[in-house]
C-alpha cells in the first residue's frame, strides 16, 4: 500500500501517500469546481507518480488542475508542483520554497482566491496559510494542525476521528505547542473556528468530518489553560 484515495464529498478527494522515509501519511487534495480542478498541497517530489495515479482514478490528468494552493513551503507540500504545468500556483509571500516549483509567493495575510478564502496563521512556518472552501465548508490546515506520524483513525482515512482528536488533545495538554507559540496558535484556532468548518483536511493523515468546531473549542480551552500556567 503506497497511497489511499478517498472521496470526501461530491467535490473533494483526499490523497494520502504513505511516506516510509518520514513514517507518515502526507496528503494532497483535489477539489472539483466550475473552473477546473484545484489541488491543495502536493506531497514530495518522489510522490509524483501517486498524484498522477490518483488523478487518473478520478478521470482526470495533471493538466486539468488549474489552481494549486500551497499551505506552506516545506518539501512535502510543494514537491509535486512541477506536475501541474497548466495551473496557477500560489503561496504566501513570507514562505521559502524551491525556485524550480514555479510557485508564486503572492498570497497576503487574508484574501480570496478562486472559490477559496484564506488567512495567514503563521504557526509552523512564517507564511503558513489555512484555506477555506465555503461550498463544502472544508478547511485546509496544512501542518498548522495535522496528524504527522499518526496512524489513521480506526474509523478510516475520512472519519469523525475521535482517536486522532484525543491524541491531539493529549499532545497539547502535554505541552506539545511551545509556550511562546501559544498566542499565535490560539489565534489560528480562532480563525479556523470563525470559518465554521464541517470538514478538516490536514497536511498529514486523517480527514475529520463532523463537530470540527467542538474539537477546535477543546483545543482552545487547553491552550488558554496552558498559557496561564507558570
Ligand atoms: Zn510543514
Ligand atoms: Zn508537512
Amino acid at each position: 500500500m503506497d497511497y489511499l484515495l478517498e472521496q470526501v464529498n461530491n467535490q473533494l478527494y483526499v490523497l494520502a501517500v504513505w511516506d516510509a522515509e518520514w513514517s507518515t501519511y502526507t496528503n494532497a487534495y483535489f477539489i472539483q469546481g466550475d473552473a477546473g480542478l484545484t489541488v491543495v498541497d502536493s506531497c514530495k517530489e518522489g510522490h509524483l507518480v501517486f498524484l498522477q495515479h490518483a488523478l487518473n482514478k478520478i478521470g482526470k490528468t495533471a493538466d486539468d488542475v488549474k489552481l494549486m494552493l500551497v499551505t506552506h513551503g516545506h518539501e512535502d507540500h510543494v514537491g509535486g508542483a512541477p506536475l501541474f504545468t497548466k495551473a496557477k500556483k500560489v503561496i504566501h509571500t513570507d514562505e521559502i520554497f524551491p525556485d524550480a516549483s514555479s510557485i508564486r509567493g503572492e498570497l497576503l495575510d487574508r484574501g480570496v482566491i478562486g472559490n477559496f478564502e484564506y488567512t495567514r496563521v503563521g504557526y509552523h512556518s512564517p507564511g503558513s496559510v489555512i484555506f477555506f472552501h465555503r461550498p463544502t465548508k472544508t478547511i485546509f490546515t496544512g501542518d498548522f494542525l495535522c496528524f504527522f506520524g499518526d496512524p489513521l483513525s480506526e474509523g478510516g482515512l475520512v472519519s469523525k476521528g475521535d482517536d486522532l482528536r484525543q491524541a491531539w488533545i493529549e499532545f497539547l495538554q502535554g505541552g506539545g505547542v511551545a509556550r511562546q507559540d501559544l498566542p499565535q496558535f490560539l489565534t489560528g484556532l480562532k480563525i479556523m473556528k470563525e470559518y465554521d468548518p464541517d470538514v478538516m483536511c490536514t497536511g498529514h493523515g486523517g480527514v475529520l468530518v463532523g463537530d470540527v468546531g467542538v474539537f477546535l473549542d477543546e483545543l482552545m480551552t487547553i491552550g488558554e489553560k496552558n498559557k496561564k500556567k507558570e
